[in-house]
């Protein structure tokens, strides 16, 4: 049965999501994208790449896609956690597996941007400054319309907008999203910055929790590009753009909206130079050698976020509206699991939609079975990623609705 679907966001998910379905022969797919370019606001961070989303990457790109994301990977292969107080003494921390060890060509952290890049490559059919405002269910087809005034029908619409959802505002407006309590600051700072500062060798190259006094807490991150990404497009894919890339941590510190004190209005409104302040302010009794990442992190690259999580996370039920990724299931980024779900999403959506284009299920029964599977899998995430949410920020909120 040929089909015609309709991808309202080209993030992570959504975008993957339209590779997956090309992968599998199934062509006639749009995706819809709010931001001007490529270089929407937010893509300059890195991000975990776990086994399954490493695994759902490599399901649903071609093979030329998956060879230039190794390239541009993380070089520094993520042995666990390390844990610290803020005076960097050594703390308890927990265990994560990887299976894959060391593989060379391993995908354990990439750039978001890059990542971004690397999804759009090869892709017809994504549509840029096209935001979504509202669909109807006109017989056997949905509408989808847009803030410029255009609408798009096809068979199946599928919601990729992310964590503030405008197609869960209007199908699924009953469903509960926590405030965690959580306000952070997300920031990026050049890795060469950071080591002249006197980042000591131990913190460099692996994944660093500190945790302080009132459970301020600072995650640090290295990306360190094994290739940069423009080097790495001219070898192995000429013509796929890429944005100019240094090595850098991103930092995300957090503290309970009780311990900051400020105002949500206030904080949301902060400007980047007004939050590296802030941090500054708040950590001025942690050790020096850790002072020199915030004192260098780039003020137009840092952001005030609030951390939320759906619980439970619940399927849209039957019809030709179906979601993927944190439309339907935002986590804290404390377990780094919230985009390697969206991917696996991706990627089991993309096989139940091509199933119903060559005529093997039918559709209410793909969407229906890759539903109670995605919401197997990503209320694993969620819990996990509140746990360690818990362990890492000593308090957060769990009856707060957002
Ligand atoms: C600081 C931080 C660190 C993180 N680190 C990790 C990590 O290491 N590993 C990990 O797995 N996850 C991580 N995450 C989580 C991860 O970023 C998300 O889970 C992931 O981006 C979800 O993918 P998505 O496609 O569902 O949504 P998004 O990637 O957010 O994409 C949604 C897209 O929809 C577009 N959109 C929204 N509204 C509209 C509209 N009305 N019309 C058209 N387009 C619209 C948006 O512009 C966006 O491009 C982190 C998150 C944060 C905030």
């Amino acid at each position: 049965m040929p089909l015609r679907i309709i991808i309202i966001g080209g993030g992570i998910g959504g975008l993957c999501l339209a590779q997956g379905l090309k992968q599998a022969g199934v062509d006639d797919v749009h995706v819809y994208e709010r931001d001007a370019s490529p270089r929407g606001r937010m893509q300059g961070y890195r991000l975990r790449i776990s086994p399954e989303g490493e695994s759902a990457l490599r399901d649903c790109l071609p093979r030329r896609a998956q060879d230039l994301l190794a390239a541009t990977a993380n070089l520094r292969h993520e042995q666990g956690l390390a844990a610290y107080d803020e005076q960097l003494n050594p703390q308890w921390a927990p265990e994560f597996g990887d299976a894959r060890g060391d593989a060379p060509d391993k995908i354990d952290a990439v750039d978001r941007m890059t990542l971004r890049r690397v999804l759009l490559a090869g892709l017809d059919g994504v549509h840029f400054d096209r935001r979504f405002t509202h669909f109807e269910q006109v017989g056997d087809q949905v509408v989808a319309h847009f803030a410029d005034g255009g609408s798009v029908t096809g068979d199946v619409l599928v919601a990729a907008d992310g964590a503030n959802s405008q197609v869960r505002r209007q199908l699924r407006p009953e469903f509960r999203h926590l405030d965690l309590g959580v306000r952070a600051i997300l920031s990026r700072t050049p890795r060469a910055a950071a080591i002249k500062a006197g980042l000591p060798e131990v913190l460099r190259d692996r994944f660093v929790n500190v945790t302080g006094a009132n459970g301020l807490r600072l995650a640090l991150m290295p990306m360190v590009f094994r290739d940069t990404p423009r080097e790495a497009a001219g070898r192995l894919w000429p013509g796929v753009e890429m944005d100019p890339a240094e090595d850098y941590y991103m930092s995300v510190f957090s503290v309970h909206r009780d311990v900051l004190g400020i105002p949500d209005t206030e904080f949301l409104s902060m400007t980047g130079e007004q939050l590296r302040e802030l941090v500054l302010e708040r950590t001025a009794e942690w050790h020096p050698d850790l002072r020199g990442v915030f004192a260098h992190a780039e003020a137009a690259e840092t952001y005030p976020l609030t951390l939320k999580a759906t619980v439970p996370v619940e399927p849209w039920g039957e019809g030709r509206v179906i979601p993927l990724g944190d439309a339907v299931h935002t986590m804290p980024p404390t377990g780094g699991v919230g985009a390697n779900t969206a991917l696996r999403d991706a990627s089991a959506l993309s096989r139940a939609l091509a199933a119903v284009a060559r005529g093997e299920a039918s559709l209410e029964d793909a969407a229906a079975g890759y539903q109670a599977e995605m919401v197997r899998y990503a209320t694993e995430a969620i819990e996990m990623s509140l746990k360690i949410a818990k362990w890492s920020m000593r308090k957060i909120d769990v009856e707060t609705e957002a």
